[in-house]
């Protein structure tokens, strides 16, 4: 269910000021804000910028109609989750077909009846929430609330895909915290769980370009993306984020360092030098693993014949 306060925005598409008048009566009130459009390209563009909670879309419309907008809207990856009603005095079978086929939700034949559109509306946009909110659960860890495993990989992907496209740098970090077993023994399972909150806060805390992305990576284990960045860039934010979760001070007093902290192993892509996003992380891997065995706290370039 949507949240009482909760304020949906939708996005009226006709080409007669009336109809949109007509449709934003039965709205009005505080838990809508309404915007419309007159023209198909107006809609889409308004769609892209404003991202309604839904859009109740006129079929006849002059240049664009509503199913050549639809189609759009369907097509981009800004717009596509946005749910679209059509509402028209068509009330052929077909035209309906035609309309769910090019991906609206519902279709609403005037002259309709304003209670029973408010409530399809409403119906729409908590399908809407609740898929969005399924999305987030997806692709988040729960024990920390940053991103899992699942969306690394396809963030990897992405960041993968583009470097070898534009031909640009791609840095990625593995990292480990140390001697958590004994973390875990000595301090309890609960407080294993609040110290990886802890690092988890503080490597997202660490990358800190809009472009960065930290997940955990499983168990003990966390992986850091730093797009369009050098080696020697990499290593230095790598290692100051060991330097900051160190000191944090969290104790641990069975590591010799009677805190807290993390080994990292960082590689990075420069143009045609890898064949694969895998490749990459099984040499950050093999530096994390060198890391480990130089006495951990530490951060680890990888290098060619070396690691
Ligand atoms: P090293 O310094 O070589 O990394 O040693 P380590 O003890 O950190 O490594 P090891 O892989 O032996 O132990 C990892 C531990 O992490 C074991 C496991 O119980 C703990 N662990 C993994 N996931 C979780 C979790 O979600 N919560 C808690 N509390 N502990 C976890
Ligand atoms: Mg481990
Ligand atoms: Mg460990």
């Amino acid at each position: 269910m949507l949240a009482t306060n909760a304020i949906s925005r939708l996005l009226i598409v006709d080409d007669d000021p009336n109809n949109i008048r007509l449709l934003a009566s039965i709205f009005d009130d505080e838990h809508h804000e309404i915007l419309f459009a007159t023209n198909g390209s107006q809609a889409v563009e308004i769609a892209v910028k404003e991202q309604p909670d839904l859009i109740l879309l006129d079929v006849m419309m002059p240049e664009m109609d509503g199913y050549e907008v639809c189609r759009f809207l369907k097509a981009d990856s800004l717009t596509q989750t946005i749910p679209v009603i059509f509402v028209t005095s068509h009330s052929d079978v077909k035209e309906e077909i035609l309309g769910l086929e090019v991906g609206a939700a519902d279709y609403i034949s005037k002259p309709f009846c304003p209670a029973i559109v408010k409530i399809r509306v409403r119906n729409q946009i908590e399908l809407k929430h609740a898929r969005e909110q399924l999305t987030r659960l997806v692709i988040t860890d729960g024990l920390t609330n940053i991103p899992n495993r699942r969306c690394f990989d396809q963030q990897l992907e992405h960041e993968w895909q583009r470097a070898s496209r534009m031909n640009q740098s791609l840095a990625v970090a593995m990292i480990d915290v140390d001697w958590f077993k004994k973390y875990n023994d000595h301090y309890g399972h609960q407080a294993g769980d609040d110290c990886l909150r802890q690092v988890a806060m503080a490597l997202t805390q660490g990358a800190k370009r809009a472009s960065d992305f930290v997940a955990r990576y499983g168990g003990e284990e966390f992986v850091l993306i730093l797009p369009t960045t050098q080696h020697e860039t990499a290593l230095m934010v790598v290692e100051n984020i060991c330097r900051a979760l160190s000191e944090l001070a969290l104790p641990h007093e069975l590591s010799e360092f009677g805190r807290v902290t993390i080994s990292a192993g960082v590689a990075v892509y420069v143009a045609d030098e890898y064949d694969s996003a895998e490749k990459l992380m099984q040499n950050a891997d093999k530096a994390l693993y060198t890391a480990k065995n130089q006495g951990r706290n530490q951060a680890v370039l990888y290098q060619p014949n070396k690691n």
